[in-house]
């Protein structure tokens, strides 16, 4: 089944780089997509492809059977139906909030555009700064009118890049849950390309990995998360410790293969109670956790703890495996089978 806008093996090469390396990406009615990979990897650049604003070198970018771009083909991003949110948020200066929004739904009578500019402006609730300037506004205010103006023209999909990454702390939080209840009421497909994993993992009903150009997983944040499909993938999410097994086992308790690597988040590395005896070598403090450098017969790995239950330097403390935060990986890359530093 073909999605609203999908990208089918989708290349796009700048002279000598490869941006884009076959990568395939399907958004769904109602569904927010998450494009997760880090700086330099692409993101932009297929979004811009999926948009119209690129064209492609190879593969196809669908909206259902038809095709808005293949290798000669091209339609313009203003005869596809999609929405843009740009990091920058690209608002008109010399425009008044409601004419922003309001821009883009030309051909309508005026007293009609106002209305829906309105509505969308109450639904990212900011209809009380309709008449000031974009001047006025803040980052985060400015976001939204941005993303409202992508969704009065009511396309089938808004395509948002790095909606968040101007914004901190507080602000970050409130800005991301006002964009995820616009779109959750707008029923969108929707694509949210970030660099920032909690953001992705938070916002996103489906993840896409992306790395060198290439989507290397897809699926729910929680089977990224807890079922990658290789360690590159598991990295893109969070820390990871690659624990080297040896007849069926690891410094820190057994594996679920023969041999290669075991692959344990922080978190599963389970400290108190059962288990092998570990030396404590650093407690790093991160807020309600803390970060805990172990070490077994020359391993180190790093295991996340309560702060409460953090143990102190020097200590020895019994670990063990909790295996629902454990994958087994072949030892597939020279220098793969060392833990973090
Ligand atoms: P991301 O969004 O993941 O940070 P981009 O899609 O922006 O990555 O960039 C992917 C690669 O393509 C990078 O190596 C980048 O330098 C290159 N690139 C992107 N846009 C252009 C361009 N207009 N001209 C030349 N190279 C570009």
């Amino acid at each position: 089944m073909s999605g609203v806008l999908e990208a089918r093996a989708v290349r796009r090469r700048y002279g000598r780089t490869l941006a884009v390396d076959g990568a395939s990406l399907a958004l769904e009615p109602g569904r927010i997509t998450g494009l997760l990979g880090p700086s330099g990897c692409g993101k932009s650049t297929l979004l811009r492809c999926l948009a119209g604003l690129e064209p492609v070198d190879g593969g196809e970018v669908r909206a259902g059977e038809r095709v808005l771009s293949a290798p000669g083909v091209h339609v313009p991003p203003e005869s596809r139906d999609v929405g843009l949110v740009f990091q920058d948020y690209a608002l008109f200066p010399h425009l008044t909030v409601v004419e922003n929004v309001a821009f883009g739904l030309s051909g309508r009578p005026k007293a009609e555009r106002r209305e829906r500019a309105l509505a969308q402006l109450e639904r990212v609730r900011l209809a009380h700064r309709a008449e000031a300037w974009p001047s006025a506004l803040s980052g985060g205010e400015q976001q939204r009118v941005a993303l409202a103006r992508a969704l009065a023209r009511d396309p089938a999909a808004i395509l948002l890049d790095e909606p968040f990454s101007g914004l901190d702390g507080p602000l970050r939080t409130e800005v991301r849950e006002a964009t995820l209840s616009a779109l959750r009421a707008a029923g969108k497909a929707a694509l949210i390309v970030t660099h920032d994993a909690e953001d992705a993992m938070l916002t996103s009903d489906s993840l896409a990995l992306m790395e060198a150009g290439a989507i290397l997983q897809a699926g729910s944040p929680r089977d990224c998360f807890l079922e990658p499909t290789s360690l590159a993938a598991a990295r893109l999410l969070g820390e990871i410790n690659t624990l080297p097994i040896e007849g069926g086992s690891t410094a820190f308790g057994a594996a679920t293969a023969r041999d290669g690597v075991l692959m344990v988040r922080p978190e599963g590395l389970v400290i108190g109670g059962e288990g092998v005896p570990a030396v404590v070598e650093e407690v790093r403090f991160a807020g309600a956790s803390a970060v805990v450098a172990l070490q077994v017969r020359g391993i180190r790995a790093s295991a996340r703890v309560p702060l409460a239950s953090a143990p102190r330097v020097g200590d020895t403390v019994r670990v063990a495996i909790d295996p629902q935060f454990a994958r087994p990986f072949p030892t597939a890359h020279a220098g793969e089978s060392r833990d973090p530093s």
